[in-house]
């Protein structure tokens, strides 16, 4: 591990061309993002010494928009956590928030952001991963809607839920790498025509009048008092500024988490299969026996990322496929349709980013089904496919920075960042 205080874990100066949007700006890149000849660790000892061929699309775009990447920055392993700290190669800070966690599992790519090491950063969202550190470390991040972004090049953890997206000091700078990442790729199928000639940045003019913010009551009613304080607070200016609140119900978002895991395991058993030390990962040399072979290279993986694989072969086994892939993935029909209702009366909802402030560092390590609780606001988002924008609206408990979550339609993205940047006036 590098400097930096463990934010990075390959700082590296990556030129883009000369001029373009982000010619004057720094980026820093998930380590799960593929950059030619520079180490891509996915935060595993399993990858510590790959160096992908190619370049992911949105690191492409990245040069071609003029931007200089600055570094990989840390995470969860695969993105398998919300706290950065199943790192392989030690727990990123949060620079705003001594002795708590980043967020994660894009916590290095929001820490770099927070702390100034860079202006600009790149995260994935496979469940929460570029909101949750957001909200933690007091940046804005936004999760794109399904199909906006390529995902060429991200090494995949759960390819039905995952997009790359933006983190930024502000919604306007956030919208702005958006419109470099955004668009169809013909190396990823799963994008669409949406995001082509897009101006995100100029939506963000802070203008609410007239717009009616629903809010999923299953989404306030859980979170802590001060995390319930603030977002009240938020939704109150936004009044003021001629926004209409109402409450909306997502009975389904219930079943959010359990769904959510059951596909995102099963998911992360199947891709990351492909690690088995003959075509990707650490290899211990053939001695006679392939099953020992095998097991013994996939004793790289740290213990959440073995926990996840063999969760998710289990659920996805003959006898116990219908018991939980199908329920799962019927949960997730449920989820979709209970958003589609909701935009029939309202322009977008709003919910506290995370039910609680940033954990103290250590503290959810040997509780991971509290820290699979914690992502009960931004799951249901992935698995509906929606765009959502975390904004910064506030402290508690001295210094600990919340974040408000804005979640659109599919391809709503301007609406939500009209919306988060009226928070910030
Ligand atoms: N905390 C969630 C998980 O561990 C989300 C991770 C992510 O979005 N990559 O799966």
């Amino acid at each position: 591990m590098s400097s930096k205080s463990n934010i990075f874990i390959t700082e590296e100066t990556i030129e883009g061309d000369e001029d373009g949007l982000l010619a004057d700006k720094t980026v820093a890149v998930k380590d799960n993002i593929s950059t030619e000849g520079v180490t891509t660790t996915c935060a595993s000892e399993m990858l510590e010494d790959y160096v992908p061929p190619y370049d992911a699309t949105v690191v492409e775009a990245l040069k071609e928009a003029g931007a200089t990447i600055v570094g990989k920055a840390n995470m969860d392993e695969f993105g398998m956590g919300s706290t950065t700290e199943t790192s392989a190669f030690g727990p990123a800070p949060n620079p705003v928030a001594e002795g708590h966690v980043p967020g994660g599992s894009s916590g290095g790519s929001a820490a770099a952001v927070a702390a100034g090491e860079a202006d600009l950063a790149l995260g994935s969202d496979t469940g929460g991963s570029i909101r949750n550190p957001a909200a933690f470390c007091g940046v804005v991040g936004i999760k794109p809607t399904y199909g906006l972004v390529s995902r060429y090049g991200l090494v995949a953890y759960a390819n039905s839920l995952e997009q790359i997206g933006p983190l930024a000091p502000t919604v306007e700078e956030a919208a702005a790498l958006l419109d470099v990442i955004s668009g169809p790729d013909e190396h990823d199928a799963t994008t669409r025509e949406e995001g082509a000639d897009s101006d995100y940045a100029s939506a963000a003019t802070g203008d609410v009048e007239g717009t009616t913010i629903g809010v999923p009551t299953e989404l306030v009613e859980g979170a802590d008092e001060g995390v319930k304080a603030r977002f009240e607070e938020t939704l109150d200016d936004l009044r003021d500024r001629g926004a209409t609140v109402e409450e909306v119900s997502l009975p389904s978002v219930e079943h959010a988490v359990e769904a959510y895991y059951v596909i995102a395991m099963s998911e992360a058993s199947s891709n990351l299969a492909r690690f088995d030390g003959v075509r990707y990962g650490k290899s211990g040399g053939f001695d006679g026996n392939w099953n020992e072979t095998f097991s013994e290279s996939r004793e790289a993986f740290g213990e959440e990322v073995k926990r996840r694989i063999l969760l998710g072969t289990y659920a996805l086994s003959a006898g116990y496929h219908d018991k939980y892939y199908k329920q799962a993935q019927d949960a997730r029909a449920w989820v979709k349709q209970d958003f589609d209702e909701a935009f029939q009366s309202v322009d977008v909802l709003a919910s506290p980013t995370m039910p609680v402030p940033p954990f103290e560092q250590g503290e959810s390590l040997d509780d991971p089904l509290q820290m699979y609780l914690a992502d009960a606001n931004t799951v249901p988002v992935n698995l509906a496919d929606l765009p959502a924008i975390s904004v910064p609206s506030g402290e508690v408990d001295g210094g600990l920075p919340v974040g408000i979550q804005f979640i659109g339609p599919a391809f709503g993205e301007e609406e939500i960042i009209r919306v988060g940047s009226a928070v910030e006036e």
